[in-house]
């Protein structure tokens, strides 16, 4: 049986270094700007700090690693945990030598590109056009462009929530296919080695992710509350066209739409709830399927409790 108060008794106790809330809103953590609070938010000082953290936790609460949070919806009725997201400490880019570079877990990707670009290193120009930090890039394999992150990264350096160790491993002994990794949820990322492909030409590496940017501009709303692509995309088939050609392209739900740009971006009109944004996608799932016989699977990772809501 979890006992959660002595649990939090114990962190309070703990003296941190990190930032510690309790009861936290998590809307502002996510690109799709909504639901509700965590039991318990922390953003660990260092890996020590992490490792403290999560030994006063064990067995007694669930917790989430939250990235950037450009592919998490958490439901309006929080989660019953610890949500953890790693500090600006974790946030740095190291050249080993003319071939390799490591990276913390939290650094932006569309951030890393620029640097990369402007340090004569090349191959990672898709990262240009992914919001999220390169702990989500990896958990995700996230990609574009006919690139994604398993392409060029060799080791990650973790923790794990398991045994507290310190661990180094292959990315090539995991499987990482579209959207899909096989990495333990114990896994928490903290840097990774990537290599890269030496180009002195910066003008001409800056110009690449510049057509990418644009690109993406005309094709997808950047702008928007969003998590990028809802669904993913089926074996040999495009979320986006089915959606269209299923004829859920206008569907709505209290404040949360399709995108007129791209048919498979659920955008947050400003005052959503998740339970419109996950409503909405389940209409979607059921007529796509109701139409070609395929059932979406989300890409988005939907975190936190079951409730009724008002859609319901
Ligand atoms: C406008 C827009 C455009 C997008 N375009 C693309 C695209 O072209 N291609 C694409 O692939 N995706 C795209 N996405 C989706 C999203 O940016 C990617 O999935 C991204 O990799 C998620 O990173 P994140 O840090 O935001 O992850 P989060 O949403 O925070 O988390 C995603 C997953 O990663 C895990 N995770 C995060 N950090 C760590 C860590 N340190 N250790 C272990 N696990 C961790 C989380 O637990 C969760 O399971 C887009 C999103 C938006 C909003």
């Amino acid at each position: 049986m979890i006992n959660k108060e002595n649990t939090y008794k114990k962190i309070q106790n703990l003296l941190l270094n990190g930032k510690l809330s309790f009861n936290f809103n998590l809307a502002s953590n996510t690109w799709l700007k909504t639901g509700g609070n965590a039991d318990i938010f922390f953003i660990p000082e260092d890996v020590n700090d992490l490792r403290r953290f999560l030994k006063s936790i064990k067995n007694n609460l669930p917790f989430y690693i939250l990235g950037a949070g450009s592919n998490t919806l958490f439901r309006d009725f929080g989660f019953d945990g610890a949500v953890i997201k790693l500090s600006k400490n974790f946030d740095y880019v190291k050249f080993i030598n003319d071939k390799e570079f490591k990276v913390g877990a939290a650094t932006n990707c569309i951030k890393l590109a620029r640097l990369l670009a402007k340090n004569s290193a090349t191959g990672l120009e898709f990262f240009s056009g992914i919001p999220g930090s390169i702990g989500g890039a990896i958990k995700m394999n996230a990609g574009a462009y006919g690139y994604e992150t398993s392409k060029l990264l060799t080791k990650i350096k973790l923790l794990d929530s398991k045994d507290g160790k310190i661990k180094e491993i292959l990315s090539k002994d995991y499987k990482m296919q579209y959207r899909h990794t096989n990495f333990p949820d114990e896994y928490i990322f903290l840097e990774a080695t990537f290599k890269y492909i030496k180009n002195d030409n910066i003008s001409e590496n800056l110009k690449k992710i510049n057509e990418l940017v644009s690109q993406r501009e005309l094709t997808q709303p950047i702008q928007e509350k969003t998590s990028g692509s809802t669904f993913k995309n089926p074996i040999h088939k495009k979320a986006w066209k089915l959606i269209q050609e299923s004829g859920c392209k206008n569907y709505k739900l209290g404040k949360a739409h399709l995108s007129r740009i791209h048919s498979n971006f659920i955008i947050n009109e400003g005052g959503a709830t998740s339970n419109d944004i996950e409503k909405l996608g389940e209409k979607i799932i059921n007529k796509v399927h109701q139409k070609f016989g395929i059932k979406l699977v989300w890409e988005i990772k939907i975190i936190g409790r079951k409730g009724l809501c008002q859609n319901d």
